[in-house]
């Protein structure tokens, strides 16, 4: 059985990216804006409020702010916030399940089709309506084999499954 924070943040990782996780535990220890962030991380700022506003609308992180007496601008202090974590992840792991089966049903519903210069995907009623030539570049299309990738998507989803046991 997996710890819980050792789930949250392989979560965090699919959610935020690899950056988002070196952040994530960061500032899992003080408070910091998100100008010390970046430099600890040597991330653009850009990314690291990217970051913190990810978490904070999953709300797994929250501000204390104040006015910088010269500038008259606002200067945030940001910690994370992971007593509502498990219940956030719930919600975000089943949401996530929700895509991959929507995407295996997408997968599964027909027989897709592909031009040579895999300029696009046709799923087969498509490809029957340009007469299986590609219409950018002419090509005759051809079967797409798209077995792995819904093997990739069934196995996600025993994965996803899995974890919500071991968390349960
Ligand atoms: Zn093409």
């Amino acid at each position: 059985m997996k710890d819980i924070n050792t789930f949250i943040f392989e979560f965090l990782e699919d959610l935020l990216g690899d950056g988002g996780v070196e952040i994530a535990s960061i500032i899992g220890k003080k408070e910091s804006t998100a100008e010390e962030l970046a430099e600890e991380t040597d991330m653009k700022i850009n990314n690291v409020r990217k970051v913190l506003y990810k978490l904070y609308d999953h709300r797994l992180a929250s501000y204390r702010r104040i006015r910088d007496k010269n500038t008259g601008w606002y200067i945030y202090f940001w910690k994370l916030d992971f007593e509502k974590a498990p219940e956030v992840v719930k919600n975000l792991e089943s949401n996530y399940l929700n895509k991959l089966e929507e995407r295996l049903k997408y997968e599964t519903s027909t027989m897709y089709f592909v031009c040579k210069n895999t300029c696009m995907r046709f799923s087969f009623a498509d490809a029957q309506e340009v007469s299986f030539k590609c219409p950018s570049c002419n090509e005759t299309l051809e079967y797409f084999d798209n077995s792995k990738i819904i093997a990739r998507l069934e196995d996600e989803i025993t994965a996803v499954n899995e974890g919500h046991e071991e968390v349960a």
